[in-house]
């Protein structure tokens, strides 16, 4: 049985992960500081013995023992990682440094939960691992998009310096079930827009592309990834590449709903495309997505529904 570190557990991909990893037999301790996360996400687990909740925020040192480390927590949604922008980057460098000494002292592997948004707004199409990205370091996602570079770049640098065994994966948006109904991504948006018939609110003239990977997919590959002996960086996403206004019609299509879709003014710096390669990880990995889009919507708009019914 090993000792399993998630930061961010009760979080959308944490909470995913901290089942994954207890059905598998782990003893698992969840971090959280609950900012975006919430206890309904994990509350299933909560009467398993080998499962442990510890409200902390990962700015702060914390002395644990355990042998594996999945370092999840920063707030993902844009509208959550801008709203205290220093507080994201804190938590992104601080959390990284602090996990990273645990890693160090403990001897454990640790995975960093990296991100597409390393790219920026990418010039090359897909984005595979050796392309250094186009980010703005002074705009709105700065805080995000930097935090998260900067965190690679502490990963890297212990491994080189105190030879900490290292897994950095950059995740392309990722959806699915246990998404916060207030998450404000793209895709929690539109389908509870959907399900109540309101308007579905597509930012800028809804050309921008993005490719989505269903959770269960993600969870696979994290998984992989820390049971293999690569460091990475390793893109892990669907490179099924839509159009927003492609999404919004699906949505539609598959809730029966009589929303319109509206569009507002484009938030600066937002990405006009973004698609993985996943070369690298379908050779290392021996993983490669198998969710469509579809079937991923049909399962997220099945949670919304029950979800948005309990609030009643
Ligand atoms: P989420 O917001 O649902 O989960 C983040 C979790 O971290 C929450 O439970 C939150 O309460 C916790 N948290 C935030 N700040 C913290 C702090 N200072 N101390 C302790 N806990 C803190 O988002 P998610 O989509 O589950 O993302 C999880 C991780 O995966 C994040 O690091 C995110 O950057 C990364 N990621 C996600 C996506 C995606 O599409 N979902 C894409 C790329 C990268
Ligand atoms: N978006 C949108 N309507 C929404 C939320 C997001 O049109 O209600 C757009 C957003 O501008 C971006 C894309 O959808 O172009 C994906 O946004 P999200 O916040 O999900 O992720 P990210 O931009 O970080 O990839």
């Amino acid at each position: 049985m090993k000792k399993i570190l998630i930061t961010g557990g009760a979080g959308f991909i944490g909470s995913h992960l901290c089942k994954r990893l207890l059905d598998e037999g782990n003893e698992i301790i969840c971090l959280d500081n609950f900012f975006t996360g919430s206890k309904e996400n994990i509350l299933d687990l909560m009467d398993n013995p080998f499962f442990e909740v510890v409200r902390h925020d990962v700015e702060e040192p914390i002395l644990l023992e355990v042998d594996e480390i999945y370092n999840l927590a920063c707030p993902a949604s844009p509208i959550h990682y801008q709203f205290d922008p220093v507080k994201t980057i804190r938590t992104s460098v601080m959390g990284a440094i602090n996990m990273l000494d645990i890693a160090k002292r403990c001897k454990a592997k640790i995975l960093q939960a990296s991100t597409s948004e390393v790219y920026g707004d990418p010039e090359v199409h897909p984005q595979n691992e050796e392309y250094r990205g186009n980010v703005n370091p002074i705009g709105i996602r700065a805080c995000y998009d930097e935090g998260k570079r900067c965190a690679e770049t502490l990963f890297f640098d212990y491994h080189r310096e105190y030879n900490v065994d290292i897994k950095v994966i950059r995740i392309f948006n990722t959806y699915g079930p246990n998404m916060a109904i207030n998450d404000g991504r793209v895709v929690s948006n539109f389908i509870i827009q959907a399900l109540q018939n309101q308007d579905i609110t597509i930012y800028g003239d809804g050309s921008q592309t993005r490719s989505f990977q269903y959770v269960d997919d993600l969870i696979d590959g994290m998984t992989k990834m820390m049971a293999s002996s690569e460091t990475g960086p390793i893109n892990l996403g669907n490179p099924d590449e839509f159009t927003i206004l492609e999404l919004a019609k699906k949505v539609i299509q598959l809730t029966n709903s009589k929303s319109k879709i509206v569009f507002k003014p484009l938030p600066q710096d937002d990405p006009k495309q973004r698609k993985p390669d996943i070369t690298k990880a379908k050779k290392a990995l021996n993983w490669k997505p198998t969710v469509k889009l579809e079937e991923g919507l049909v399962k997220t708009i099945e949670y919304f529904n029950q979800q948005l019914k309990d609030k009643q």
